[in-house]
């Protein structure tokens, strides 16, 4: 059997506070808020998260999540939004000496030719 606490805070310190559709209610000595020994409402914080991912990164639609975890489009939306909110804006500055050279290799090779000398490029198979 779990020990009840408080939904907020988790502190173990309340009093009975009535009740709410049929079900005790209890008040947190700490922090003041009411709460029942019910479930918590709402989806998951993972798989949030993942819907998340599947939307940015997979390009599923709000509407294919919302029809997957059987919820409204709209509900999607707030995740997302609230998600982009959070998200750190891109440095476009790297910090790193490192630089990509391949597109100078595609330059290269797509020429087929030696610079200057005319030749086709023999490239190493
Ligand atoms: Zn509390």
């Amino acid at each position: 059997m779990s020990q009840l606490t408080c939904k907020k805070c988790q502190s173990e310190k309340y009093v009975k506070s009535g009740h709410t559709r049929g079900q005790q209610r209890y008040q947190c000595k700490d922090c003041g808020c009411q709460f029942t020994d019910t479930n918590r409402r709402g989806v998951h914080p993972a798989l949030k998260s993942f819907a998340i991912v599947l939307y940015a990164y997979c390009g599923v639609s709000m509407g294919k999540i919302a029809r997957l975890y059987k919820i409204s489009t709209v509900a999607v939306l707030k995740w997302i939004k609230a998600a982009a909110l959070e998200a750190k804006p891109i440095n476009p500055v790297s910090e790193s000496d490192i630089i990509m050279i391949d597109e100078g290799w595609h330059f290269v090779n797509g020429k087929k030719t030696k610079y200057g000398s005319g030749e086709p490029l023999m490239l190493p198979s």
